[in-house]
């Protein structure tokens, strides 16, 4: 079965509201896209064809105005803290996702906490998945700013995995590092999904990255899937 099935996706913004300026974006037009488990799957496309859209909508922080997401065969949930227990998002800018006066092991296990593990265990877990994403378990009580940006990446890693989620989305996960830091944080992105068997959504408008960590690419133009399957294929069209 799918870890992630989306069907017939669709979003308009300012569509409807009072004070309406803009004329209306449909920024996702019937877009259809299958996540094998533990499989990564690639969005690709050009700055404004939609990728952000979709991967805010997967992970339940927009709603949409049509279609499907389903997560293991089961509707995402509406509610955004049932929806952050099969989802979970790695953000482009690992500077802008963290809180720099929370201490970074607390943020990793913020999300556990607030949906009820008790905080021994969940302070317990930061500290395995700060080994896990190649940390120190001691840097837990260290903040933001005392990390590179690389490894404050791997931070924004360890708190979406804390979540256990079914489905991981990495919006542009390395856009925004040194591209020698790129390749340490792709590698570990392939090393995890080999151990846990990560299924990720992986959004970027880079093809090299694409075609080093996915299996399968879907392009994205205007809005809508223009073109999808395996890497090897997609990516050998003139
Ligand atoms: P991508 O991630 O591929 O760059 P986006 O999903 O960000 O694409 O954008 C898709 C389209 O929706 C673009 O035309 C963009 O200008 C528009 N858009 C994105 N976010 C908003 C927003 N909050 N309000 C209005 N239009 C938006
Ligand atoms: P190993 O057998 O290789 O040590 P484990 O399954 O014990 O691997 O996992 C190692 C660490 O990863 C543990 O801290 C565990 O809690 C955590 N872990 C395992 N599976 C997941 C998952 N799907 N999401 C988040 N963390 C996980």
């Amino acid at each position: 079965g799918a870890a992630l099935e989306v069907r017939g996706l669709t979003k308009v913004y300012g569509a409807a509201g009072l004070f309406r300026r803009r004329r209306a974006t449909r920024a996702l037009d019937g877009v259809s896209v299958t996540l094998k488990r533990g499989a990564t799957l690639g969005v690709v496309g050009e700055s404004g064809s939609g990728k952000s859209t979709l991967a805010r909508c997967v992970v339940g922080l927009l709603a949409p105005d049509g279609g499907e997401i389903l997560v293991d065969g089961a509707p995402l949930p509406r509610a955004r803290a049932e929806a952050a227990k099969l989802v979970q998002m790695v953000f482009q800018d690992p500077y802008a996702s963290l809180n720099p006066r929370r201490r970074a092991g607390e943020q990793v296990a913020q999300g556990p906490v607030a949906a009820g593990v008790p905080r021994a265990d969940a302070a317990a877990r930061a500290r395995e998945l700060f080994e896990l994403v190649g940390l120190d378990p001691a840097a837990v009580s260290r903040f933001p700013h005392e990390f590179s940006g690389g490894q404050r990446q791997r931070i924004g890693i360890a708190r979406a995995l804390a979540m256990r989620p079914k489905v991981l989305v990495a919006d542009e996960p390395v856009s925004a590092l040194d591209v020698s830091v790129q390749a340490q944080v792709l590698e570990l992105l392939r090393d995890l999904r080999a151990r846990l068997g990560l299924s990720t959504l992986f959004i970027t408008h880079d093809l090299r990255v694409a075609a080093q960590v996915c299996d399968e690419v879907a392009v994205m133009k205007d809005g809508a899937v223009v073109e999808a399957g395996p890497v090897a294929s997609v990516f050998a069209d003139p």
